[in-house]
């Protein structure tokens, strides 16, 4: 086996601790020697407040994962891939597709790999959607993602701001599902709902059809309390499909066909640790794309105000 992969993480906030550092600890391919952020910290190896302090002071770096907001990345992936260090990008890889098609670029110049992670296309039940659907005649298909933003995204200012895409930051992940499930489409509309006091979108509903004509609706609600929803459907001459739980259990026709305990985030280091070791990159913008053209063609409409 190859050595472990000395890694670094930077901006330890609440997706570091919920799922970098469980999938890191359990990882035998990788070694966290240290960690950047402005005020979070992790136990049991050094940290320091920025990630030019990081590189300059632990050298012996190979890798580093960027997990804070999207708006405050470029700059850091910039600075990391010109230190020749692999990078690992949550999801959404970048607040616009060009500085991350920049980032592709630079990766390649540099001789390293930079890797545009899609949590939720790791998610257990996808992969048996997408087999299912590569036989089936799809009629039509839907996303239906609704979430309450109180309870999951307390107090997250930037999320709200331009460049952190409101309800489109939970939508991004059925965008990454169902662009690795569906064939190849492309908005026609979409309407968004701008709460008064806000800069990103609250509700969002979107219209998509794939090339060969089969219409694709999705409805983003971040006001949604009691039970949460984030399931694909899709009408086929093989039955219904009901990806359910953010790709977690498939059934069709009713009949749970595949329901597991999700492992995302170690699936995604395993994927980082096959591209450094194989010299690629893994740079999927699909997701990203349809977010920027429902910013482009959505109508903007202006709704209730929202407060935490
Ligand atoms: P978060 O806790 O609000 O932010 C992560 C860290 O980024 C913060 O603790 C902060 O650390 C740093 N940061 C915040 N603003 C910054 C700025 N202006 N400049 C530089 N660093 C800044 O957010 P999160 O929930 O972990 O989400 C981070 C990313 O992970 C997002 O892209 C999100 O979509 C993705 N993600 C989140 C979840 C989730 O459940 N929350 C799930 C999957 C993916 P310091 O103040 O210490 O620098």
């Amino acid at each position: 086996m190859s050595h472990p992969i000395k890694i670094g993480i930077v901006g330890v906030g609440k997706i570091v601790r919920d799922q970098h550092l469980p999938a890191l600890g359990k990882d035998q391919d990788y070694r966290l020697i240290a960690a950047a952020s402005r005020h979070g910290q992790v136990d049991g190896i050094p940290n320091f407040p920025t990630i030019e302090a990081m590189l300059d002071q632990v050298p012996e770096l190979e890798a580093v994962s960027l997990c804070m907001p999207p708006q405050f990345r470029y700059d850091a992936a910039r600075t990391a891939l010109e230190a020749k260090k692999h990078v690992f990008l949550e999801k959404p890889p970048g607040a616009t597709v060009s500085e991350v098609e920049d980032l592709k670029t630079l990766a390649a110049k540099n001789g390293v790999s930079l890797f545009a992670s899609w949590h939720s296309r790791y998610a257990p039940a996808v992969e048996a959607a997408r087999a299912f659907l590569e036989t089936a005649r799809i009629s039509s298909a839907a996303v239906i993602w609704k979430e309450d933003v109180r309870r999951w995204h307390p107090n997250q200012e930037w999320i709200w701001t331009p460049g952190g895409f409101g309800v489109f930051d939970p939508g991004i992940n059925a965008l990454s599902i169902v662009t690795h499930i569906l064939p190849a489409m492309f908005i026609t509309s979409a309407v968004l709902d701008f709460p008064e006091n806000r800069a990103s979108p609250v509700a969002a509903h979107v219209v998509f059809r794939t090339s060969n004509g089969v219409p694709v609706t999705m409805e983003l609600d971040w006001l949604q309390t009691g039970p949460q929803s984030w399931d694909i459907l899709a009408q086929t001459d093989k039955g219904a499909m009901v990806l359910s739980g953010g790709g977690s259990k498939l059934a069709i026709d009713g009949k749970v066909v595949h329901d597991e305990p999700e492992a995302e985030y170690q699936m995604l280091y395993m994927r980082f640790a096959e591209i450094v070791r194989a010299g690629a990159s893994d740079v999927d913008l699909a997701p990203l794309q349809h977010v920027a053209d429902a910013f482009m063609l959505g109508k903007r409409n202006v709704v209730e105000a929202f407060f935490d």
